[in-house]
């Protein structure tokens, strides 16, 4: 147990023995504030998760696409693999079918906003009306709220962060694998890729409306199946979180060292990046 644990197992032991019943004082409801504010609060941000195993969450942006997203759903039904799509509300409004036929496939819905504007350039006001208005075409096509959010171009401050979480629930959804599908490099170039960069716990990043990451993704399906990676929703994928120590020791050299639980990724931050 670190000490900081410790600290607040003493401080919750000793406040529930002594304090039953009273009203703490405000300097025990500060303390009790001071040890909660800690970096040990629950992340609210992924770019990949730590898991023990060989589970991964793929990830498909921007859709629906009236053409490219059906293709994928047929893909992924044949594989038997689950995807999470972070979907743009006004394709959402104009194709409702495609997102409530993913839902209904047991694939999870994210929101990544109404129009994809830069959201970490705007008033909170547009913003929240851009996460809203998502949130709501979501709910109409599917019946469930979203509970994940990726920001267009993984652009987002840190305050917006904390009030979308409190106000919206929303996890923030980063990313630690990129091929850059939205370069159009073509399908070889897009499967070398993820097929590299790929870990257990990784939060892989593609967009469903380019014709060459929907080629590239049968092979990719393939080559990460025979590598032994199984597929999960980005919320699965969460709740699989194992627990790290307080102070990480250096990880035992293994095939496929993991990554960090909800830490940046070692990969450049994708708030410079143009995808997403
Ligand atoms: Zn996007």
């Amino acid at each position: 147990m670190s000490g900081y644990r410790l600290l607040f197992f003493c401080f919750a032991t000793s406040s529930f023995a002594l304090g039953l019943g009273a009203e703490p004082t405000p300097a025990k409801r500060a303390a009790a504030r001071e040890i909660r504010a800690t970096p040990e609060e629950p992340s609210i941000t992924f770019n990949s998760v730590h898991v023990d195993g060989p589970y991964i969450a793929l990830t498909f942006d921007d859709g629906p696409s009236a053409t490219l997203t059906p293709k994928l759903l047929d893909l992924l039904a044949a594989h038997h693999i689950k995807a999470t799509f972070f979907v743009i509300g006004e394709n959402v409004a104009e194709h409702p079918e495609i997102v409530s036929r993913a839902a209904r496939e047991d694939h999870e819905i994210g929101n990544h906003s109404w129009s994809h504007p830069n959201l970490g350039k705007m008033s909170d006001e547009s913003v929240r009306r851009q996460l809203q208005q998502t949130d709501d075409a979501i709910k109409s096509a599917t019946g469930k709220r979203p509970t994940l959010m990726r920001p267009p171009y993984g652009s987002i401050t840190a305050r917006e962060k904390r009030w979308i979480h409190d106000e919206f629930g929303y996890d923030i959804i980063l990313w630690d694998v990129d091929p850059y599908d939205w370069k159009r490099p073509g399908p070889a170039v897009v499967r070398a890729r993820i097929l590299k960069e790929t870990r257990p716990g990784s939060i892989v990043l593609s967009h469903d409306i380019h014709p060459g990451t929907i080629e590239a993704m049968p092979s990719t399906f393939d080559e990460l199946e025979a590598k032994g990676f199984k597929f999960v929703t980005v919320s699965e994928l969460i709740r699989m979180a194992a627990a790290r120590p307080s102070h990480p020791s250096p990880q035992p050299s293994g095939n496929l060292p993991p990554s960090a639980a909800g830490s940046p990724s070692p990969t450049p931050s994708p708030a410079s990046s143009p995808a997403g």
